[in-house]
């Protein structure tokens, strides 16, 4: 098993066959063998440093009803709530002061915001605070619609393409929501220039390592400046409600991989590793990833914005969140940095 760690290390091609066996076959020591290099490879371009990102989930609103998502459509348990331009720029201006220079605008698929209002509020935020990177998350649009966005001065765009195989999606999504139109808004999104984030939940139903092998194939071959791995977690109000939770080992593994087969991608250590497990997000930054996304939404919307069970940090203000993740990074030898963290070049 060493022999194609050290393979991937050296950035030498594994094939689905030997990924598979990687992923089949890890124990105790290869597993920790992994990690170590991991570390070792996310050290070699980001040295301890850890990029912060300021959340803003401005929307739970959702046209959408992805059968794991506690904010899909057919939630009418969900408490909805949007924020206003101007709340929004509120939290961008207390993120500024906690030292962020990076926020994503995150949000349910929410068609009351045009295409011209949220080129509007990244214009407004970009204008505030010029020095600062912006990434939205708000799921498929036309291309047209990117093109406006990247024109208003947006610099990034997280859309997990969730799983690359075609029946799985299938089985996570209703038929109106297909993986063709997610691919076609990745390729989009990249042709139109903006730094790009995949990404998939680990563990999520019906799920196989087959379908983990061929994430991971496309992630090689996408070449994403970042990608999101977090375990699947259940969410009552939803028809995954009894599915199985996804394995934090196993969400760490994923995390490892993908530091060895996309050195210098950013990799953030989610909020659902460390709601899955509370040192979670420390295990993270351990084996390669190098990002954090603490939440800026303001406390009175926090828990509505519920993907999943159990969601933490939905009481704290911003600030505590910031000085908790600074304790954190720095109790394992990390530390966090007023940085837009952009790709490196
Ligand atoms: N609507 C936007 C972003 C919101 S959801 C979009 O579609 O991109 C952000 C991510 O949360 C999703 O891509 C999904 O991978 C993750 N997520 C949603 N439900 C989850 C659950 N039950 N467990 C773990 N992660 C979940």
């Amino acid at each position: 098993m060493k022999k194609l760690i050290d393979q991937l290390y050296r950035d030498e091609f594994l094939n689905k066959e030997e990924l598979k066996l990687l992923l089949e076959s890890l124990e105790e020591d290869s597993r920790n063998y992994l990690y170590d290099l991991a570390t070792k490879k996310a050290k070699q371009t980001f040295q301890n440093k850890i990029y912060v990102r300021g959340l803003i989930e401005f929307t739970n609103f959702c046209k959408n009803d992805c059968y794991y998502c506690g904010i899909r459509c057919s939630n009418l348990k969900a408490d909805r709530y949007r924020l206003t331009k101007d709340e929004i720029l509120e939290c961008s201006d207390i993120g500024y002061d906690l030292g962020f220079r990076t926020y994503v605008l995150q949000g349910g698929e929410d068609l009351s915001y045009t295409d011209e209002d949220i080129a509007d509020i990244v214009q407004s935020l970009k204008a505030r605070h010029p020095q600062v990177a912006i990434t939205l998350s708000i799921g498929e649009r036309s291309r047209e619609a990117y093109e406006k966005f990247k024109a208003a001065g947006a610099d990034r765009y997280l859309l997990r393409h969730e799983t690359i195989n075609p029946v799985h999606y299938s089985r996570l999504h209703p038929e109106n929501l297909t993986l063709e139109n997610r691919i076609r808004c990745l390729d989009d999104l990249k042709d139109i220039g903006f730094q790009v984030g995949v990404g998939m939940m680990v563990g999520s139903p019906y799920q196989t390592v087959d379908n983990l092998v061929e994430d991971l194939m496309f992630i090689k071959e996408f070449e994403p400046h970042m990608v999101g791995i977090g375990p699947f977690l259940s969410h009552k109000d939803t028809p995954f409600a009894h599915m199985e939770n996804g394995s934090f080992e196993r969400t760490l593994d994923l995390i490892a991989i993908v530091r060895l087969l996309r050195p210098k991608t950013l990799i953030p250590a989610t909020t659902a590793l460390g709601t899955i497990n509370p040192k979670g997000r420390e295990a993270g930054i351990l084996v390669g990833a190098n990002v954090l996304m603490p939440n800026l939404s303001p406390t009175s919307v926090r828990k509505k914005y519920m993907l999943y069970d159990n969601k933490i940090c939905t009481g704290d203000e911003a600030a505590e969140c910031q000085k908790c993740l600074a304790n954190r990074v720095s109790s394992i030898g990390y530390e966090i940095v007023v940085d837009p963290g952009h790709y490196p070049t």
